[in-house]
């Protein structure tokens, strides 16, 4: 008997629907398994907005893929009409030496990648709302901008159901096992069997993926919207880029222009300093003391923003040690498995690319994109 599908996706969420999207276009039969319902608010790819830039300061090797990504996300604005991307400009701020001054330059040189170099005073005669200290600089990249999650996702969702994909939500895997040449995969209520599975699962990796090898920790990161004192004018996206803003101790903040409307304010975000938790426990509840912080934090360097606290939400981070993702054959399982996880904070640009990349893997079982940066070999416990 054959298989029922090509491909079975599980977690539907940024990575899990380019997949699906992916996959299908190409002829496969796809079946796509989610814990919860479409476009949710209770993993990693919610809240409005996420920052996409090309002077990538992790790694110069991100750079061809955020190139790819690029090209996609007009792909998908084209197939489905919606927005889902914004290039309205973004400052790398910091000290010259910092790793988000100096690593985006490095990018920036090694691809040839258009940007302007910004002293403390041209900063603030180009962005008047951004209050630099003299020794600060930027890198300025006219095609950084945002990306905006939850329109990211029902495209790809909708662009797979279009191709004839299975989606189905509220209908967590349970587990899986490895049946005949493929998969065989469990739910509360069915059985599927597929040659192939590929799991994209969030926050949820360390339960969904305890074979791999690959100690991730979940931290729990809180995004907060202000209502700008003397109003949004000045922040909006015809106005205003996306920043990433490093300080002296090394605290990176980023933000983003008001993109929701004069009421919604402006989005800004501490990177990283979450609190460890799992998606049991995560604390959803955003306590005073933690606006009180961020608050202080904007006042010294974009002193309108803070105005009146609006609203805060949470979400979560799936940290490797390295923060690079991981993206691969599964090594335990590497004929019928592919995995995607562990996108440590910074994965949501990618996700286009990624989906392509998952396809071309449970297809093919190889990539043309590089992605050698991406193997979770190289965190392997190393042998007592
Ligand atoms: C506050 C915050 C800010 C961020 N800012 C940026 C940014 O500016 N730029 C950027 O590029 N990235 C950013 N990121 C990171 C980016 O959003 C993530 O890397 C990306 O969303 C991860 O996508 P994912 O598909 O791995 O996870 P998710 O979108 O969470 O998808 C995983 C899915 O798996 C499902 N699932 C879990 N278990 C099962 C199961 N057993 N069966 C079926 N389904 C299951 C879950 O319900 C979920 O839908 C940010 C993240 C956060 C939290």
């Amino acid at each position: 008997m054959s298989p029922t599908y090509d491909v079975i996706v599980v977690g539907l969420g940024g990575m899990g629907s380019a997949a699906a999207h992916h996959l299908s276009s190409r002829g496969a039969r796809v079946l796509g398994l989610e814990k919860f319902g479409p476009v949710h608010n209770r993993g990693s790819s919610h809240g409005g907005s996420r920052i996409t830039r090309q002077s990538y300061f992790e790694d110069p090797a991100y750079v061809p893929l955020l190139l790819r990504a690029y090209e996609l996300y007009e792909d998908v604005e084209r197939a489905t009409g919606r927005d889902v991307a914004t290039l309205c400009g973004g400052v790398m701020i910091g000290r010259p030496d910092s790793l988000t001054v100096s690593g985006s330059l490095r990018s920036a040189t090694q691809w040839d990648l258009p940007h302007e170099m910004l002293d403390a005073a041209e900063i603030r005669r180009r962005f008047p709302t951004l209050a630099p200290n003299d020794d600060e600089v930027a890198l300025y990249e006219k095609k950084a901008g945002l990306v905006r999650p939850e329109n990211m996702v029902a495209a790809h969702l909708q662009l797979a159901t279009r191709q004839g994909a299975d989606l189905h939500f509220e209908e967590p895997m349970t587990r899986w096992e490895p049946y005949r040449d493929g998969v065989r995969v469990h739910t509360a209520e069915n059985t599927y069997t597929a040659g192939q599975l590929v799991i994209c699962p969030g926050a949820w990796a360390p339960q969904l993926l305890t074979d791999l090898g690959v100690p991730f920790t979940i931290e729990r990161q809180v995004m907060y919207w202000f209502q700008p004192t003397g109003g949004v004018l000045p922040f909006l996206s015809e106005n205003h880029p996306i920043y990433i803003w490093q300080d002296a101790d090394d605290v990176q903040v980023y933000g983003f222009p008001a993109i929701d409307g004069p009421e919604l304010g402006a989005k800004v975000a501490f990177f990283r300093k979450g609190r460890v938790c799992t998606p049991e426990t995560i604390d959803r509840t955003v306590h005073a003391d933690e606006t009180r912080a961020m608050a202080d934090h904007m006042s010294r360097c974009v002193p309108a923003l803070p105005g009146t606290f609006l609203k805060a939400a949470t979400c979560m981070y799936s940290n490797t040690p390295d923060e690079h993702f991981v993206i691969a054959r599964h090594p335990a399982h590497p004929e019928s498995v592919t995995v995607a996880c562990g996108f440590s904070g910074h994965g949501f640009k990618f996700v286009p690319v990624v989906g392509e990349i998952l396809a071309d893997l449970a297809l093919t079982g190889t990539t043309g994109h590089p992605i050698g940066l991406f193997d979770p070999h190289r965190l392997a416990a190393a042998p007592a």
